[in-house]
């Protein structure tokens, strides 16, 4: 019976197989890679010895048990494999190559969906062009895997670029490094696609600016410029899969804690994935989270579960010194440098840390200064506070992490429009000229304030 199943469910795998073998024999597709299908087996082993041996023999197993029954990642063939290692695997699941489901315009730097916003694609290939172009100022760093390529799944590199004129010892992941460090990323939440926009624009804004704009010069001269214009792609992929009609994936990719699949008829906007910005090991835990897999603010099965939200931690202690006490009412060191921007959408609110509680922080005063500066940059409609001011408290996110964990101010930006034609997390892709004109100024004075935020 067991052997049946099998042969059934490949047969069904194969038919899937088929269906991608005939859209690759069809008029070539802008999208050029094709990584074939990814099949998750389900497999008897029992906790003990037979789930230990399957764990040794290298199989890429999933972190999900369902009873008696683990998960492996592989190939169509990968079942051969677990047979002559006497375990039976049943396809559970066929992953679909990710690039088969893309219904963009252009290629490589110029690929675009819904009206002009760049894919994961074309993003990275920018980044890289920008290296080639501008070398004495531009270094792209790869600083980990999405949680799909971590499964051989597809996925992604998570990526940033550093700018600055580039000095010895520049652009390291080394904290004691000499020039102050201004830090950005957007698309945390995948479906805030303003934010790849404005982190886009940003790196061209500097790399083009240098040496004819004096301010762009000067920030250059002075100060490391780095940026992850993606720093939740899994996620984005999904987003950009939708084309014209972008899908609201806020979270990852990654689906191991709860179902496959998670819309139901009481819930059709659930989603599978991890909110990468309620998992970091900054007083994570049930507030303004959620345990549901399928939530839209899951946290994770704990704190630091995520690929993509180690990454980012890793990465920002190779940028910054921790200045701070362990204490939450510990004061940053009066000499602390550096920035970290997080860009959201949309509403028009600058966020300053504490985001778990309403208590003020220790260094609220400065924090607090900084961000009414920014919103006033950014216009008479923006608003500044804690989270839990102007929105609501939660625990996990990365503004807690960074400066509680470093004591490096940091900032949520909320861009866009809460009403009108650019509202919403999907504006016309016309919108982001407006957006643009706000968030360059923001930019340029947080990148000012590296140097020294808190004026010690
Ligand atoms: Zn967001």
């Amino acid at each position: 019976m067991k052997q049946r199943r099998l042969s059934l469910a490949l047969a069904g795998a194969a038919s899937v197989v088929f269906l991608v073998g005939t859209s690759t024999a069809a008029p070539p597709q802008p999208v050029a890679v094709q990584e074939g299908p990814t099949y998750v087996y389900r497999v008897p082993a029992p906790l003990g010895e037979k789930a230990q041996d399957l764990l040794a023999r290298g199989f890429d197993v999933l972190e999900q048990r369902d009873g008696d029954d683990l998960f492996v990642l592989g190939s169509k063939t990968t079942h051969t494999r677990l047979a002559e290692a006497g375990f039976t695997g049943q396809v559970e699941s066929v992953m679909a190559p990710p690039s088969a489901e893309l219904k963009t315009r252009g290629y490589g730097i110029t690929e675009t969906y819904y009206g002009g916003y760049r894919t994961i694609r074309a993003h990275y290939a920018h980044l890289d062009q920008v290296a080639l172009r501008h070398a004495r100022l531009a270094t792209v760093v790869d600083y980990g895997d999405s949680w799909r390529k971590t499964q051989g799944a597809g996925g992604h590199d998570l990526k940033a670029i550093c700018i600055t004129r580039k000095g010895p010892g520049d652009c390291r992941l080394t904290p004691t490094a000499k020039k102050p460090r201004m830090f950005v990323s957007a698309q945390i939440h995948a479906r805030e696609i303003t934010t790849g926009d404005m982190a886009w624009r940003w790196i061209d804004h500097l790399t083009q600016g240098y040496g004819k704009d004096a301010e762009v010069t000067s920030l250059l001269d002075s100060t490391e410029v780095w940026v992850v214009p993606i720093a939740n792609p899994d996620g984005v992929r999904i987003v950009q899969s939708g084309g014209d009609s972008p899908k609201l994936q806020r979270k990852n990719g990654n689906y191991t804690n709860g179902p496959r699949e998670c819309p139901t008829t009481e819930d059709p906007n659930a989603q599978i994935g991890v909110d990468v910005n309620r998992n970091f090991d900054a007083q994570w835990g049930d507030n303004g989270t959620s345990a549901d897999p399928c939530h839209q603010v899951y946290r994770g099965p704990k704190a630091d579960s995520e690929v993509e939200t180690r990454a980012l931690e890793k990465l920002f202690r190779g940028l910054f010194p921790d200045t701070r006490g362990p204490g939450l009412t510990d004061p940053a060191d009066p000499k602390t440098r550096g920035m970290v921007i997080t860009m959201h959408s949309a509403l028009n609110v600058v966020l300053l840390p504490w985001g778990y509680t309403t208590t003020p922080s220790p260094d609220d005063g400065p924090l607090r200064a900084m961000a009414r500066d920014m919103a006033g940059l950014a216009g008479a409609d923006w608003r500044y506070g804690q989270p839990g001011e102007l929105l609501y408290t939660a625990g996990g996110s990365i503004d807690d992490w960074v400066y509680g964990e470093l004591g490096v101010p940091h900032y949520t930006w909320e861009i866009g429009n809460w009403q009108g034609d650019c509202a919403g997390f999907l504006p016309a892709y016309s919108c982001q000229d407006g957006h643009w004109a706000k968030v360059r100024p923001m930019l340029t004075y947080a990148t000012k304030k590296a140097a020294n935020p808190y004026g010690g």
